[in-house]
C-alpha cells in the first residue's frame, strides 16, 4: 500500500547530478553533503545508493553514526566538527574526517590518545564570520595541530562562501582570494565551495567541491532553476485529492474564513498540512500541480490538509495526485510563493511523510 503524503526519491536523477556535477567540475572530487537527512531525502538510503561520489559530508557525529551503522565504508566529513572530546574515538576507530573551526576543538585534540590519527580539516573563516579562524589566528592553530600526534598529516584546509547565491556580490571573490593566499605552498587538500560556489565560481572548485542542494536537483541561487544547470530534482512531494466540493462565491474557507470565492467554484482538499511539515504560511496563491496544471492554495493551511481551488469546470476526482513540488513543479517556485528558500521546505519535512526511494 502506498502511504501518502510521500516524497518519491528519484535515484536515477540523484545519479545524474552526480554526472553533472563531475561535468561543472571535472577536476575536483565530489563530496556528496547529506546533513539533515540528506536536506529530507533519506541519510543512508542516499549514501547506500550513491556509491560513485568521492565521500558524504554530515553536520554532526550522529548522523555520520548512522551511516557507519547501516555499513556504509565510504569518506565522512564531520563538517562542524566534533562537541565533545570522546567523539574523537568514535572518529578514530570509524575512519571519519572532522573539521576543526575553534580553538576548543584543537584544545580537545590534545586533550586525547587516539589509537590512530584522524584527518583534520582546519576550516579558515574568509568572510563570512559563523565558523572559522581568522587569518590573525590561523597559524597558532595550524601550528599546534601540526605538532599533534592525534592529527594526521598533512593537514587539510576548508572556509565556507556567505554569499556565493548571489553573483553580484564581490565578497566571494575576495573570500577565494583569502583563502588562496593563506594556504599558499602549504601541503593538504583544500575544498571550497559549496553548491552556489560550484555553480557560479570555477576557481573555487580546487580538490573538493561539497554539494549539498544541487545534488538534490535544487539550485541555490535566487530567482533560478537548477534544470537551467541540467541538474534534475530529485523529490516528488505528493499526496492526494480527499475531498472534491462545490463552492459558493461569497462563503469563506478553511480555519479564520480568511479566503472567500468571488466566484462559484470547485473546492479541492489535499491530505497534507504543517504537520507534515507543508509550510502554514503559504500564502493564498501558492501553487499545487494537479492533473497537469497549477491551482493555487485557498485560506489557510491546516494541520493535515489544506484547500486549493480546481476550477468551476474542473474534473478533478477524490484519489487524484496533488503535488506539492518536484519535477512538474519546481520546489524553488513553490518557495518564492512561501518567502522562504527550497533549503527549508525540504528539509522540514516530518516523518509522518514517507521518504520512498523507487
Ligand atoms: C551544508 C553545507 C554545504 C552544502 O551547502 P549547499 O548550499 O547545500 O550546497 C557545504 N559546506 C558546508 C560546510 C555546509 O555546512
Amino acid at each position: 500500500m502506498k502511504v501518502f503524503p510521500r516524497a518519491q526519491i528519484d535515484i536515477t536523477a540523484l545519479h545524474h547530478n552526480v554526472l553533472q556535477l563531475q561535468k561543472i567540475a571535472p577536476h575536483s572530487k565530489l563530496m556528496a553533503v547529506v546533513k539533515a537527512n540528506a536536506y529530507g531525502h533519506g541519510l543512508t538510503s542516499i549514501c547506500k545508493h550513491l556509491t560513485e561520489v568521492d565521500g558524504f559530508g554530515l553536520a554532526r557525529l550522529e548522523e555520520a553514526m548512522q551511516v557507519r551503522a547501516a555499513g556504509v565504508g565510504a569518506h565522512l566529513l564531520l563538517l562542524e566538527g566534533v562537541f565533545r572530546s570522546s567523539d574523537l574515538y568514535y572518529l578514530a576507530s570509524h575512519n571519519i574526517d572532522t573539521v576543526v573551526h575553534h580553538q576548543s576543538q584543537v584544545d580537545m585534540l590534545e586533550e586525547v590518545t587516539l589509537a590512530k590519527p584522524i584527518n583534520v580539516w582546519i576550516k579558515i573563516d574568509t568572510g563570512m564570520h559563523r565558523l572559522g579562524f581568522l587569518a590573525e589566528e590561523f597559524n597558532d592553530a595550524y601550528q599546534r595541530l601540526l605538532n599533534n600526534p592525534n592529527v594526521a598529516k598533512p593537514i587539510n584546509f576548508m572556509t565556507h562562501f556567505g554569499c556565493a547565491d548571489d553573483q553580484a556580490n564581490p565578497v566571494t571573490l575576495q573570500q577565494i582570494q583569502r583563502f588562496n593566499e593563506l594556504t599558499q605552498g602549504l601541503e593538504g587538500q583544500r575544498t571550497l565551495a559549496n553548491s552556489a560556489g560550484i555553480l557560479g565560481y570555477q576557481d573555487a572548485h580546487q580538490d573538493w567541491i561539497r554539494a549539498g542542494i544541487a545534488l538534490y536537483g535544487v539550485s541555490p541561487i535566487e530567482g533560478d532553476r537548477a534544470t537551467n544547470h541540467g541538474l534534475q530534482p530529485a523529490m516528488r512531494l505528493i499526496s492526494k485529492l480527499i475531498a472534491v466540493r462545490d463552492h459558493k462565491a461569497g462563503e469563506p474557507v478553511g480555519y479564520g474564513g480568511s479566503w472567500r470565492s468571488e466566484q462559484d467554484t470547485k473546492l479541492g482538499v489535499v491530505a497534507i498540512g504543517y504537520g507534515d511539515g507543508y509550510p502554514r504560511n503559504a500564502p493564498t496563491g501558492t501553487p499545487v500541480y494537479i492533473n497537469g496544471r497549477r491551482v493555487p492554495i485557498v485560506g489557510r493551511v491546516s494541520m493535515d490538509m489544506l484547500s486549493v481551488d480546481l476550477g468551476a469546470d474542473s474534473i478533478d476526482k477524490v484519489g487524484d495526485d496533488a503535488i506539492l513540488w518536484g519535477p512538474e513543479l519546481p520546489v524553488e517556485e513553490v518557495a518564492e510563493y512561501i518567502g522562504t528558500i527550497s533549503y527549508e521546505l525540504v528539509t522540514k519535512l516530518t516523518p509522518r511523510v514517507m521518504v520512498d526511494c523507487e
